[in-house]
């Protein structure tokens, strides 16, 4: 039987019929030939009475099952299925582990090619939004959030960061074993391996905060992220505590098009390395992902902009705190740009082609300026951390933060929200109050 799409805009990843509650990951890693060898232990539970278990995994061959006894598996367009021999029923739980191995590549999607990929000399994972099957066997939809042991096997000259606290680093003669540990529940998207020839340093701040990077990049690095540490003082300050257990920086060699951000951590290319507007806002970006995105994250696609509304957003709050422009002359200067492009766009829906489109996050930012500007500094900055606060480590909806907004602002939300999030036309940014 065909199950309904877990999110349409991002369609044949993802089942609501079971859980993943953790993963245990263990990869073993060739740079010269971009070999993966793995094995992933998954504790699942269904939601549902099942007899199959269907996971998603890009490209890459499975060698075995086992922990559930299969009547037999299948594994076609990247859909896994695992036909088992004694059904699971509601609310059970159980463990299967599934080795494979293969070439490793990025996953792609209509919205856009994410996943596992090589560098000039070394390895990024960037699986925003459809890229995680391209390295680990997973349910991937961002609302099955789990926890993640994540080990990686590769050549002992190269620096391997994951996600979380790394709990072991183990050198066997020519090749070195990380382990990492999250946590915090992490959607799929977000798990991340980073390989490199990289040198970590610690930098002071008000939570951990460490940057692996080729070591000729350190004099630039310390230069154009000399603010990272003030960021982080003013986010815990607007958005609440940082929710994870340390921030850290990757940045590659390579020059990349768009930094990308994984659960505790973002990458950078070496063409950020600048103190220019654009390196220092895409900082502050990826930084406040954290909070919007990470430790709330979104139930599917189409409410992208609670994301990255929010962090661009934080790019103007970080502008204003720097001595830039204000948020609210940066707000005036994109709504005068969006204005003049004149063109329609719903932003609660912008549809698969535009869910990465500059506009919703845009649009996004200045529907926060406009909540901002009609309930007061104080009631809005209230709401933001009370939106961490309450959903953090959960999945949400435009309609739980129009709940929140109504319950924790003493001013309409209803007809701000329909003008910005639910309609096309470009509303008039409304008066301060
Ligand atoms: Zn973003």
């Amino acid at each position: 039987m065909r199950r309904p799409e877990a999110d349409p805009y991002l369609p044949g990843h993802g089942d609501h019929s079971y859980e993943v509650l953790h993963y245990d990951l263990d990869v073993d890693y060739a740079l010269d030939n971009n070999h993966l060898t793995g094995r992933a232990t998954l504790t699942v539970r269904a939601n549902i009475d099942l007899d199959d278990l269907t996971l998603d995994l890009h490209h890459l061959k499975v060698v075995k099952v086992t922990g559930v006894r299969l009547k037999r598996h299948t594994h076609r367009s990247g859909r896994l299925r695992l036909v088992l021999q004694q059904p699971l029923a509601a609310g059970e739980e159980a463990t299967v582990t599934i080795t494979y191995r293969g070439a490793p590549k990025p996953v792609k999607d209509k919205v856009g090619d994410a996943g596992w990929e090589e560098l000039e000399d070394g390895v990024i994972v960037a699986s925003q939004p459809g890229g995680a099957p391209s390295w680990y066997p997973c349910n991937d939809r961002p609302d099955n959030k789990a926890t993640y042991r994540i080990t990686v096997t590769a050549a002992s000259d190269y620096l391997v960061v994951a996600n979380g606290v790394r709990t072991e680093q183990r050198r066997r003669a020519s090749r070195t074993t990380w382990t990492y540990e999250m946590t915090d529940p992490m959607a799929t998207y977000l798990a991340t391996v980073q390989i490199g020839r990289y040198a970590e340093h610690e930098i002071r701040a008000v939570v951990p905060l460490t940057a692996a990077l080729p070591p000729a990049r350190r004099r630039a690095f310390d230069i154009a992220f000399a603010d990272q540490p003030a960021m982080l003082e003013l986010f815990t300050r607007l958005f609440g505590p940082y929710p994870f257990s340390g921030y850290r920086v990757v940045v590659t060699d390579d020059e990349l098009e768009i930094p990308l951000e994984a659960q505790g951590l973002s990458i950078f290319g070496s063409n950020l390395l600048t103190r220019d507007w654009d390196s220092q806002r895409l900082i502050a970006h990826e930084l406040a992902h954290q909070w919007f995105g990470n430790a709330v994250t979104l139930r599917t696609l189409r409410d992208i902009w609670l994301h990255e509304g929010f962090a661009c957003y934080s790019e103007w709050l970080w502008s204003e705190e720097s001595g830039g422009p204000t948020a609210d002359q940066r707000a005036h200067e994109h709504w005068g740009r969006l204005a003049e492009l004149g063109q329609r766009l719903v932003l609660g829906d912008p549809g698969p082609d535009d869910v990465f489109d500059d506009r919703v996050y845009k649009r996004g930012a200045l529907t926060l300026h406009a909540l901002r500007l009609t309930a007061g500094d104080e009631a809005f900055f209230d709401l933001l951390r009370a939106w961490v606060d309450r959903h953090r480590g959960g999945n949400v909806t435009t309609d739980d933060f129009v709940e929140l907004a109504e319950e924790r602002l003493d001013v309409p939300v209803r007809p701000i929200i329909d003008a910005w999030v639910r309609s096309g036309p470009l509303p008039p940014l409304p008066v301060r109050r």
